[in-house]
């Protein structure tokens, strides 16, 4: 077999699936008994059951979804402080790159860190920080960003780019985020 050689790779694009191809990724990896870590930016605050954190309960140690955002960033009634929004992303990263150093993952998931690089008009992280959390990792461990919008930088670093590009999309016809499908 091949010598493993730890990837970079990012799901980016307005369609959906970006969290999804991770998790497809995430099914995949626990399959050969690795262990995987998802980081999720911004969920938390929606009030639904995440299929993926439910399967993490049952998995755990084996795969793990910490949710260590604070929810929607001033939007849907978000009424916290800008810094707490900030204080948390930096400190999602920190335990991310503590976990990936701690030699114990081999798959680590930075579920929707794309939107904490700039979205809109808010921006939680810099390029730098995440790009020195790239540049740390240890050569067998694979590393999956999600989110729209992905950085030329993050780009650059990455072996794997896919753009997820919307061509239909259920939202558009007014049918809600299913359970199973959505979260
Ligand atoms: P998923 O988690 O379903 O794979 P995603 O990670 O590609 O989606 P995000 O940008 O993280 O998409 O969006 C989160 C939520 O927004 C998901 O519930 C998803 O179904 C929904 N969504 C994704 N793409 C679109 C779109 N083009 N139009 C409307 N809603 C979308
Ligand atoms: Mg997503």
């Amino acid at each position: 077999m091949a010598a493993r050689k730890g990837l970079v790779i990012v799901y980016t694009g307005d369609g959906k699936g970006k969290t999804s191809a991770s998790l497809g990724a995430a099914m995949r990896a626990l399959g050969h008994g690795w262990r995987v870590l998802i980081i999720q930016f911004f969920k938390g605050d929606w009030p639904v059951v995440y299929g993926e954190l439910e399967l993490a309960k049952k998995l755990y140690p084996q795969f793990e979804v910490l949710q260590l955002g604070k929810g929607f960033v001033k939007i849907m009634g978000d009424k916290k402080p800008f810094d707490a929004h900030v204080d948390a992303a930096r400190e999602a990263l920190k335990i991310a790159r503590e976990k990936m150093l701690s030699g114990d993952y081999d798959l680590i998931i930075l579920d929707e860190v794309n939107y904490a690089l700039g979205y809109m008009d808010f921006k939680l992280l810099e390029p730098s920080d995440v790009i020195e959390f790239l540049k740390q990792r240890p050569p067998k461990v694979h590393i999956i960003l999600t989110g729209r919008n992905a950085l030329p930088e993050i780009i650059e670093m990455a072996d794997l780019v896919t753009e997820m590009k919307e061509i239909k999309h259920p939202m558009k016809k007014g049918i809600p985020a299913q359970q199973g499908i959505d979260f």
